[in-house]
Protein backbone atom coordinates (compact mmCIF):
# COMPACT_ATOMS: atom_id res chain seq x y z
CA UNK A 1 0.00 0.00 0.00
CA UNK A 2 1.29 3.69 -0.96
CA UNK A 3 2.07 5.66 2.32
CA UNK A 4 -0.14 9.04 2.20
CA UNK A 5 1.91 11.62 3.80
CA UNK A 6 0.57 14.94 5.00
CA UNK A 7 0.64 18.25 3.20
CA UNK A 8 0.50 21.25 5.09
CA UNK A 9 -0.11 25.38 4.23
CA UNK A 10 1.06 27.57 6.62
CA UNK A 11 -1.42 30.85 6.02
CA UNK A 12 0.56 33.60 7.45
CA UNK A 13 1.40 36.89 5.71
CA UNK A 14 4.61 37.22 3.82
CA UNK A 15 5.77 39.91 6.87
CA UNK A 16 5.26 37.59 9.34
CA UNK A 17 8.44 35.83 8.35
CA UNK A 18 10.34 35.58 11.51
CA UNK A 19 13.76 35.89 9.12
CA UNK A 20 12.58 39.57 8.85
CA UNK A 21 11.78 41.07 12.09
CA UNK A 22 12.64 44.14 12.98
CA UNK A 23 12.68 45.41 9.43
CA UNK A 24 9.34 44.69 8.30
CA UNK A 25 5.68 45.78 10.18
CA UNK A 26 3.90 42.28 10.64
CA UNK A 27 1.09 43.51 8.98
CA UNK A 28 2.48 44.56 5.58
CA UNK A 29 1.50 41.58 3.91
CA UNK A 30 -2.15 41.64 4.89
CA UNK A 31 -2.99 42.92 1.32
CA UNK A 32 -1.81 39.67 -0.34
CA UNK A 33 -2.76 36.81 2.14
CA UNK A 34 -5.75 35.67 0.53
CA UNK A 35 -5.11 36.19 -2.94
CA UNK A 36 -2.17 34.14 -2.32
CA UNK A 37 -3.66 31.65 -0.17
CA UNK A 38 -6.78 31.11 -3.19
CA UNK A 39 -4.19 30.74 -5.93
CA UNK A 40 -2.84 27.22 -3.51
CA UNK A 41 -6.27 26.56 -3.03
CA UNK A 42 -6.78 26.14 -6.71
CA UNK A 43 -3.62 23.90 -7.14
CA UNK A 44 -4.91 21.89 -4.73
CA UNK A 45 -8.53 21.72 -6.90
CA UNK A 46 -6.80 20.72 -9.94
CA UNK A 47 -4.72 18.25 -8.23
CA UNK A 48 -7.07 16.91 -6.05
CA UNK A 49 -5.59 16.86 -2.96
CA UNK A 50 -6.42 17.80 0.03
CA UNK A 51 -4.24 19.80 3.01
CA UNK A 52 -4.13 20.83 6.67
CA UNK A 53 -4.36 24.60 6.80
CA UNK A 54 -2.37 25.97 9.73
CA UNK A 55 -4.22 29.60 10.07
CA UNK A 56 -2.38 32.45 11.96
CA UNK A 57 -5.37 33.91 14.01
CA UNK A 58 -4.54 37.33 13.39
CA UNK A 59 -5.15 36.82 9.63
CA UNK A 60 -8.47 34.90 9.97
CA UNK A 61 -9.49 37.52 12.04
CA UNK A 62 -8.85 39.84 9.42
CA UNK A 63 -9.76 37.02 6.30
CA UNK A 64 -13.08 35.21 7.68
CA UNK A 65 -14.40 34.85 4.52
CA UNK A 66 -11.28 32.95 3.43
CA UNK A 67 -11.49 30.51 6.36
CA UNK A 68 -14.79 29.38 5.28
CA UNK A 69 -13.62 29.26 1.47
CA UNK A 70 -10.84 26.79 2.41
CA UNK A 71 -13.60 24.12 4.80
CA UNK A 72 -15.85 24.63 1.66
CA UNK A 73 -12.88 23.39 -0.56
CA UNK A 74 -12.77 20.43 2.05
CA UNK A 75 -9.25 20.88 3.57
CA UNK A 76 -8.61 20.88 7.67
CA UNK A 77 -8.26 23.99 9.93
CA UNK A 78 -5.43 23.89 12.11
CA UNK A 79 -3.72 26.66 14.37
CA UNK A 80 -0.63 29.11 13.82
CA UNK A 81 -0.99 30.67 16.54
CA UNK A 82 -2.92 34.26 17.10
CA UNK A 83 0.27 36.33 16.37
CA UNK A 84 3.10 34.75 14.40
CA UNK A 85 5.97 34.83 17.77
CA UNK A 86 8.05 31.86 18.42
CA UNK A 87 6.66 29.75 21.88
CA UNK A 88 9.69 31.29 23.73
CA UNK A 89 9.40 34.45 23.21
CA UNK A 90 5.08 34.11 24.24
CA UNK A 91 6.42 32.11 27.65
CA UNK A 92 3.50 29.81 29.29
CA UNK A 93 0.75 32.45 30.61
CA UNK A 94 0.32 34.63 27.17
CA UNK A 95 0.58 30.89 24.97
CA UNK A 96 -2.38 29.77 26.81
CA UNK A 97 -4.49 32.76 26.99
CA UNK A 98 -2.91 33.18 22.60
CA UNK A 99 -3.90 29.52 21.60
CA UNK A 100 -7.40 29.18 23.37
CA UNK A 101 -8.32 33.26 22.00
CA UNK A 102 -6.99 31.23 17.95
CA UNK A 103 -8.87 28.26 18.49
CA UNK A 104 -11.76 29.14 19.60
CA UNK A 105 -12.12 31.70 16.59
CA UNK A 106 -10.72 29.18 13.91
CA UNK A 107 -13.54 26.58 15.45
CA UNK A 108 -16.78 29.24 14.62
CA UNK A 109 -14.97 30.51 11.48
CA UNK A 110 -14.66 27.16 10.22
CA UNK A 111 -17.69 25.30 12.17
CA UNK A 112 -14.96 22.27 12.38
CA UNK A 113 -13.03 20.49 15.31
CA UNK A 114 -9.67 22.77 15.46
CA UNK A 115 -7.40 19.42 16.86
CA UNK A 116 -3.92 20.52 15.02
CA UNK A 117 -1.35 23.11 15.54
CA UNK A 118 1.84 24.33 14.28
CA UNK A 119 3.98 26.60 16.12
CA UNK A 120 5.09 29.39 14.45
CA UNK A 121 8.95 29.27 12.76
CA UNK A 122 8.95 25.51 14.25
CA UNK A 123 9.96 27.16 17.64
CA UNK A 124 8.50 23.79 20.04
CA UNK A 125 12.14 22.33 21.21
CA UNK A 126 13.62 22.25 24.21
CA UNK A 127 13.92 25.34 24.91
CA UNK A 128 9.83 25.66 25.85
CA UNK A 129 9.50 22.13 28.26
CA UNK A 130 6.71 23.56 28.97
CA UNK A 131 4.81 23.77 25.86
CA UNK A 132 3.06 20.57 24.95
CA UNK A 133 1.35 20.68 28.23
CA UNK A 134 -0.12 23.70 27.03
CA UNK A 135 -0.88 23.06 23.86
CA UNK A 136 -2.62 19.83 25.06
CA UNK A 137 -4.33 21.80 27.16
CA UNK A 138 -5.98 24.24 25.03
CA UNK A 139 -7.56 21.19 22.85
CA UNK A 140 -5.51 20.73 20.43
CA UNK A 141 -4.40 16.70 19.83
CA UNK A 142 -2.18 16.15 16.70
CA UNK A 143 1.30 18.66 16.56
CA UNK A 144 3.38 19.66 13.39
CA UNK A 145 5.79 22.05 15.31
CA UNK A 146 8.67 20.14 15.26
CA UNK A 147 11.35 20.34 12.60
CA UNK A 148 13.95 17.35 13.04
CA UNK A 149 17.41 18.07 13.19
CA UNK A 150 19.09 21.47 14.06
CA UNK A 151 18.53 24.87 11.41
CA UNK A 152 19.75 28.29 12.75
CA UNK A 153 17.13 29.58 15.53
CA UNK A 154 15.30 26.38 15.35
CA UNK A 155 15.22 22.35 14.92
CA UNK A 156 14.74 19.37 17.94
CA UNK A 157 16.46 16.24 16.78
CA UNK A 158 13.96 13.22 16.44
CA UNK A 159 15.83 9.90 16.14
CA UNK A 160 14.40 8.05 14.09
CA UNK A 161 12.43 10.95 12.35
CA UNK A 162 9.17 9.00 12.68
CA UNK A 163 5.74 10.07 14.27
CA UNK A 164 5.64 9.88 18.27
CA UNK A 165 3.49 10.74 21.04
CA UNK A 166 4.45 13.30 23.53
CA UNK A 167 3.23 12.43 26.77
CA UNK A 168 2.15 15.28 29.07
CA UNK A 169 0.25 15.82 32.37
CA UNK A 170 -2.86 16.66 30.07
CA UNK A 171 -2.54 13.87 28.24
CA UNK A 172 -0.61 12.70 24.60
CA UNK A 173 0.09 14.96 22.11
CA UNK A 174 0.43 13.16 18.68
CA UNK A 175 3.65 14.49 17.07
CA UNK A 176 4.09 14.35 13.21
CA UNK A 177 7.97 15.53 12.97
CA UNK A 178 8.79 17.56 9.98
CA UNK A 179 11.86 18.02 7.61
CA UNK A 180 12.07 15.00 5.76
CA UNK A 181 15.69 13.63 5.29
CA UNK A 182 16.74 11.97 2.01
CA UNK A 183 18.82 9.16 1.61
CA UNK A 184 22.22 11.76 1.72
CA UNK A 185 20.72 13.20 5.02
CA UNK A 186 19.71 16.56 3.52
CA UNK A 187 16.16 17.91 4.01
CA UNK A 188 13.60 17.77 1.24
CA UNK A 189 10.84 18.56 3.30
CA UNK A 190 8.77 21.91 1.90
CA UNK A 191 9.05 25.73 1.99
CA UNK A 192 13.15 26.56 0.31
CA UNK A 193 13.64 22.80 0.06
CA UNK A 194 11.12 22.21 -2.55
CA UNK A 195 11.34 25.53 -3.85
CA UNK A 196 15.50 24.69 -4.50
CA UNK A 197 15.87 21.02 -4.84
CA UNK A 198 15.21 18.82 -8.27
CA UNK A 199 11.37 17.30 -8.13
CA UNK A 200 12.70 13.98 -8.73
CA UNK A 201 14.93 14.01 -5.81
CA UNK A 202 11.97 15.28 -3.53
CA UNK A 203 9.83 12.68 -4.81
CA UNK A 204 12.13 9.99 -4.35
CA UNK A 205 12.66 11.15 -0.63
CA UNK A 206 8.83 10.68 0.36
CA UNK A 207 8.74 7.32 -1.40
CA UNK A 208 11.32 6.34 0.25
CA UNK A 209 9.02 6.72 3.74
CA UNK A 210 7.18 3.73 5.11
CA UNK A 211 5.52 5.84 7.61
CA UNK A 212 3.20 10.04 7.10
CA UNK A 213 5.93 12.30 6.43
CA UNK A 214 5.27 16.13 6.48
CA UNK A 215 5.12 18.69 3.44
CA UNK A 216 4.42 22.44 3.91
CA UNK A 217 4.34 25.50 1.93
CA UNK A 218 3.72 28.84 2.36
CA UNK A 219 1.24 30.69 -0.07
CA UNK A 220 3.84 33.56 -0.13
CA UNK A 221 5.74 30.77 -1.74
CA UNK A 222 4.03 30.25 -4.39
CA UNK A 223 4.80 32.67 -7.67
CA UNK A 224 7.23 35.82 -8.51
CA UNK A 225 6.89 37.87 -5.38
CA UNK A 226 4.23 40.71 -5.71
CA UNK A 227 5.77 42.87 -2.30
CA UNK A 228 8.83 44.88 -2.03
CA UNK A 229 11.36 44.41 0.84
CA UNK A 230 12.66 47.20 2.38
CA UNK A 231 16.14 48.35 1.84
CA UNK A 232 17.57 47.24 4.81
CA UNK A 233 16.77 43.26 4.26
CA UNK A 234 19.65 41.30 3.34
CA UNK A 235 20.52 39.69 0.24
CA UNK A 236 20.38 36.56 2.20
CA UNK A 237 17.19 36.93 3.53
CA UNK A 238 15.56 37.54 0.25
CA UNK A 239 17.35 34.40 -1.39
CA UNK A 240 15.59 32.34 1.08
CA UNK A 241 12.40 33.74 0.72
CA UNK A 242 12.16 33.72 -2.84
CA UNK A 243 14.58 31.48 -4.20
CA UNK A 244 12.58 29.19 -7.09
CA UNK A 245 9.48 30.92 -6.07
CA UNK A 246 9.33 32.30 -10.13
CA UNK A 247 8.42 28.35 -10.84
CA UNK A 248 6.99 27.37 -7.87
CA UNK A 249 3.34 26.35 -9.10
CA UNK A 250 4.25 24.88 -12.27
CA UNK A 251 6.67 22.38 -9.79
CA UNK A 252 3.95 22.29 -6.88
CA UNK A 253 1.56 20.73 -9.28
CA UNK A 254 4.14 18.18 -9.89
CA UNK A 255 4.77 17.13 -6.72
CA UNK A 256 1.22 17.30 -5.34
CA UNK A 257 0.67 14.64 -8.59
CA UNK A 258 3.77 12.55 -7.86
CA UNK A 259 3.48 12.06 -4.23
CA UNK A 260 0.08 10.66 -2.70
CA UNK A 261 -1.27 13.19 0.12
CA UNK A 262 -3.64 13.75 2.69
CA UNK A 263 -4.30 16.18 5.86
CA UNK A 264 -3.05 15.96 9.22
CA UNK A 265 -5.77 14.24 11.37
CA UNK A 266 -7.11 11.65 9.18
CA UNK A 267 -3.56 9.94 9.46
CA UNK A 268 -3.05 10.41 13.34
CA UNK A 269 -6.22 8.51 14.13
CA UNK A 270 -5.12 5.72 11.59
CA UNK A 271 -4.06 2.74 14.22
CA UNK A 272 -0.57 3.33 13.26
CA UNK A 273 -0.98 6.46 15.61
CA UNK A 274 -1.91 4.92 18.42
CA UNK A 275 1.65 2.55 18.14
CA UNK A 276 3.92 5.73 17.74
CA UNK A 277 6.38 5.56 20.65
CA UNK A 278 5.33 7.96 23.97
CA UNK A 279 8.24 10.15 24.72
CA UNK A 280 8.58 13.22 26.91
CA UNK A 281 10.38 16.80 26.05
CA UNK A 282 12.84 17.98 28.13
CA UNK A 283 15.27 20.38 28.81
CA UNK A 284 17.71 18.18 26.95
CA UNK A 285 15.49 17.28 24.43
CA UNK A 286 12.99 14.49 23.39
CA UNK A 287 13.65 11.02 25.20
CA UNK A 288 12.28 7.56 25.87
CA UNK A 289 9.44 7.95 28.71
CA UNK A 290 10.87 6.46 31.82
CA UNK A 291 14.07 7.39 31.07
CA UNK A 292 15.83 9.81 33.35
CA UNK A 293 16.77 13.57 31.82
ZN1 LIG B 1 4.75 30.34 9.96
Amino acid sequence: MVTRHILSVDVERWSDATLLAGWVDRRAGQPLVQAQTEQVLSILAHTGVQATFFVVGEVAKDNPGLIRDIVARGHEIGCHGWTHDLLVDLGQERLMADLGRARGLLQDLSGQPVTAFRAPTWSLDRKVPWAPEVIRKTGFRVDMSIFDGRHGIYGEPVATGRPLRIATDAGDLFELPTAVRSWSGLRAGGGFYWRSLPRRWIAASYAAKSYPAVGYLHPWEVGRPTWQFPDAVPASVRFSMTAGADAFAEKLVWLLSAISWGPACKVATDQAAQLAPRMVLGSGGLRPIGEAE
